[in-house]
């Protein structure tokens, strides 16, 4: 099949167009390098099944193609705040320009959505039935509300339009290809660790993350992708939680730091807990988690360690 991947030299899309590549899909990547970098799909350069466009998809694009796994969105908040009005034009205009084009050539089209759709949940652990708890009108909901509208325009091209639709709800997910000045918290702990530096636990560190290894994630997507008659909404993550500071005691440990922790104040509306319930992506994609924190990080690590040019020759 010929695929699109939208935000394909990004962290999660670079994963997404290997792996699909490995499946001997044509893929072509689309990205305007926002967030992305073109070090991440460099080594796909040379393949002769892979094309590589530099576009935004706040503007309409004309391609043929039979899916489209659309990832264009910054997802750090460092990156989604920088340029708010861009990050919802990219949510909303991007994501209608994206159905319009499976529309028109009858593609099947799946959207990145995220757990942020559930805000600071007051139901715990989060299954896909929970409406959430955004604040509209904060920092974060330029990214929270706009992956909400997106998720209501693929519903609606699919109701108004029979557009074949997917709806992935993404829980924090990290691993190797995350950007040194990424800004989420995996990465800031890593870098800080290897670097000697503290590392800055916002709040009391008590608030809670699970975190998904890309691999996982890729899998699920793909599964999701493949599935017959499930559109979704469906949580991709690793139900395992942990809170800020016990994920900094692991990074340090892993990466024999002797970093201390460095407390400054939690953003607005950062959300205290977070955790997938995965039943609907064990019964209905037969999908679960294999690759446990302490692995993956420690994988992470030796990525990071390479980055900063710390690895011994
Ligand atoms: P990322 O920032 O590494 O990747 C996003 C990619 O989209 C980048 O390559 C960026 O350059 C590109 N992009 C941004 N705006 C664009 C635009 N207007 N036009 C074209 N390209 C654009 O982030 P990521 O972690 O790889 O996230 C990918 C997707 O997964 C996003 O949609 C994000 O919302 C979703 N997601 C990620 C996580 C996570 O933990 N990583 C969690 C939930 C949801
Ligand atoms: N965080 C932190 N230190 C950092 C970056 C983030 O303590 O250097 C916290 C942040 O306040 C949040 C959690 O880590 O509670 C996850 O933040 P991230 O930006 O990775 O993703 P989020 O899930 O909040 O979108």
């Amino acid at each position: 099949m010929r695929i699109l991947v939208t935000g394909g030299a990004g962290f999660i899309g670079s994963h997404l167009c290997d792996r699909l590549l490995r499946d001997k899909h044509e893929v072509i990547c689309l990205d305007n390098f926002f967030s992305g970098k073109r070090a991440n799909i460099a080594h796909l350069r040379n393949d002769p099944n892979f094309e590589l466009i530099r576009h935004d998809v706040v503007e309409p694009i004309l391609l043929e193609v039979d899916r489209i796994f659309h990832l264009a969105c910054p997802a750090s908040p460092v990156h989604y705040q920088y340029n708010p009005v861009k990050t919802t034009k990219t949510n909303v205009m991007g994501t209608i320009n994206m159905l319009g084009l499976a529309k028109r050539v009858r593609a099947r089209i799946l959207l990145s959505s995220t757990s942020e759709v559930y805000g600071d949940p007051e139901e715990h652990p989060q299954k896909e039935t929970y409406w959430g708890h955004v604040n509209p009108i904060g920092i974060r909901s330029c990214y929270d509300e706009g992956k909400r509208v997106a998720e209501c325009l693929m519903m609606d091209y699919h109701r108004q339009n029979n557009v074949d639709i997917k709806i992935v709800r993404i829980f924090n997910t990290y691993g190797p290809r995350m950007a040194v000045n990424d800004g989420r918290v995996v990465s800031n702990f890593c870098v800080a660790a290897l670097r000697g530096e503290p590392l800055t636990v916002y709040g009391a560190g008590t608030q809670t993350r699970s975190f998904a290894y890309i691999d996982d994630l890729v899998e699920g997507m793909i599964r999701m992708m493949d599935a017959p008659d499930f559109i979704g909404p469906v949580n991709l993550g690793n139900p395992d939680e942990f809170t800020m500071l016990e994920l900094a005691k692991l990074a340090i440990e892993l990466s024999k730091s002797s970093s201390t922790l460095l407390h400054k104040p939690l953003p607005p509306d950062d959300p205290t807990r977070r955790r997938p319930d995965i039943t609907l992506a064990r019964e209905r994609l037969g999908w679960q988690p294999k690759v446990p924190l302490r692995e993956g990080l420690a994988r992470t690590i030796e990525h990071f360690r390479r980055e900063l040019g710390l690895t011994r020759a």
